[in-house]
């Protein structure tokens, strides 16, 4: 499961700057659903070959009776989600009093916290930092978030029990073979290899039906779940995170990963908890396809494409479903279809079905289109047909002049899967334009015929 860090501290301790450091996003999923406070901030980042996900909680009010009642309100349900905390504080500014009372409060929880003291560039660190020992630290990390001084350390440290749990295998000597890339790696007969891809593509689909509050989430679980064709197998017992239920349809088997909480209701009439977006997002990271519900009786809103976005970041693959079909008038459902042209189009390999959870019109599909999502992200390409289809997209189109001299493409290999990476060697491909990177990516696109996946192509300079 990917980790999930909060930031905490005062106002104007850096927690921004800490915060866009490590998602280097501008745009960070901003949690304004009902229910929630509106200055939490959720941002997923990679850092070396760490993955984890970001909150910033928002400033803390200096006084006593803030720090009890805001964080509280804010912060707590950020810290209690979270597996790390990182607790910052201003070296320029020394140890105050909301500093105290905020160490006070996360001496209470059991987490593990690391003190950050930000903004040690160009002052004497060390004896900047002395003051802090007061908060009963075992042990304090010095950065200067705004200059990325001391950051990949400070993270090294912070998720190191994270990576090792990923690593068990490999010291075992297992062969993990539960992806493409783990068989191409692994030294197999091709007759092995064959069976492993098999076994591969035989795997349950671990699929999240995901999307903000009254969308449908829990009336399309329940309908998927309610089919008769549907067989749901007994589920382990319920933890913070969604409840996973395994099930098979027409002879494929799925994990729903439910996000709505409908497994964990005793009764259909009972208050679902609320809306949790780590619980949301880490969904998404787990899942192999992702299937986001829209409103079709509300617009698309921020946070529907906050939620889109996040997706888009994780490289899962991705289905659409428009939700509420049943009922409108064919003016609305030309309206909503010119809003989702206008405001989504820029997705153009995910399917969109317009559905109705709760008449069932339209569900049956949306598994042709899981499916076929999850083929596309988990396809073994070759390099020849790789190669090949570089060198007619290049034969189709040259490749602009740089510095007086022609971007050459010469080979292209798979770089990784789920989302699929496409590798491109040549001379001076990094300073290819993205009009052209964009070009050979729709090539790619339409020549392997792959739907419902994210491409990433990177460029490697082979001179
Ligand atoms: P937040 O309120 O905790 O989110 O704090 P911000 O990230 O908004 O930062 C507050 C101020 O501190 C801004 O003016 C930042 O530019 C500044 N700042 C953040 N990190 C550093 C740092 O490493 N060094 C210095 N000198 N200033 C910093
Ligand atoms: P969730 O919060 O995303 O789990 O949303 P729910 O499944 O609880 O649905 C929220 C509301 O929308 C409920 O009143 C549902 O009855 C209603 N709803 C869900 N799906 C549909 C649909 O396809 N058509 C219509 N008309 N209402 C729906």
């Amino acid at each position: 499961m990917i980790p999930v860090v909060a930031l905490v501290g005062r106002p104007n301790v850096g927690k921004s700057t800490l915060f866009n450091r490590l998602t280097r996003t501008r745009d960070a999923l901003v949690a304004d659903f009902p229910g929630l406070t509106r200055d939490r901030k959720y941002g997923r980042a990679e850092l070396e070959e760490h993955e984890f996900i970001v909150i910033d909680t928002g400033g803390i009010d200096g006084t006593e009776e803030g720090v009890e009642t805001k964080m509280a309100e804010q912060s707590l349900a950020a810290i209690e989600e979270a597996d790390v905390v990182l607790f910052l504080v201003d070296g320029r500014a020394g140890l105050t009093v909301s500093d105290e009372a905020i160490a006070k409060h996360l001496r209470s929880r059991d987490k593990p916290t690391f003190l950050v003291v930000n903004k040690i560039d160009g002052i004497d660190a060390d004896s900047a930092c002395a003051e802090f020992w007061k908060l009963g630290v075992d042990a304090m990390y010095q950065v200067a978030a705004a200059h990325n001084r001391g950051v990949t350390a400070l993270m090294e440290r912070a998720l190191a029990p994270f990576a090792d749990s990923l690593k068990g295998d490999d010291e075992e000597g297992l062969i993990d073979l539960s992806s493409v890339e783990d068989i191409e790696k692994a030294d197999l007969t091709e007759e092995d290899a064959e069976a492993a891809y098999k076994r591969l593509q035989e795997q349950p689909i671990k699929l999240a039906i995901i999307g903000r509050p009254n969308v449908g989430k829990s009336t399309l679980t329940n309908r998927i779940l309610g089919e008769e064709r549907v067989v749901v197998y007994d589920m382990p017992g319920t933890t913070r995170d969604s409840i996973y239920i395994p099930m098979e349809r027409d002879g494929q088997e799925y994990v729903l990963i439910d996000t709505a909480g409908v497994r964990r209701r005793k009764n259909m009439n009972q208050v679902v908890e609320k809306f949790s977006v780590i619980q949301t997002l880490k969904a998404v990271e787990d899942a192999n396809v992702v299937l986001l519900i829209i409103d079709a009786r509300e617009n698309i809103s921020d946070q529907d494409l906050s939620l889109l976005g996040f997706v888009l970041n994780s490289g899962r693959s991705l289905v659409l479903a428009v939700n509420k079909w049943d009922g409108l008038d064919n003016e609305v459902k030309e309206r909503v279809k010119s809003e989702l042209d206008r405001r989504l189009g820029f997705i153009d390999f995910a399917r969109i079905h317009f559905i109705s959870a709760l008449h069932g019109t339209g569900v049956g599909h949306l598994y042709d289109s899981v499916i076929e999502a999850y083929k596309s992200a988990t396809k073994r390409i070759s390099t020849s047909l790789l190669t090949r289809i570089m060198q007619m997209a290049q034969d189709d189109h040259q490749p602009p002049m740089v510095r007086g001299r022609r971007v050459k493409l010469k080979y292209a290999h798979a770089g990784g899967y789920n989302p699929p990476i496409i590798v491109i060697h040549g001379n001076q491909v990094n300073d290819l334009p993205s009009s052209y990177k964009r070009y050979l990516m729709n090539y790619y696109r339409r020549s392997l015929e792959m739907m419902g996946t994210p491409i990433r192509i990177q460029f490697q300079n082979s001179e």
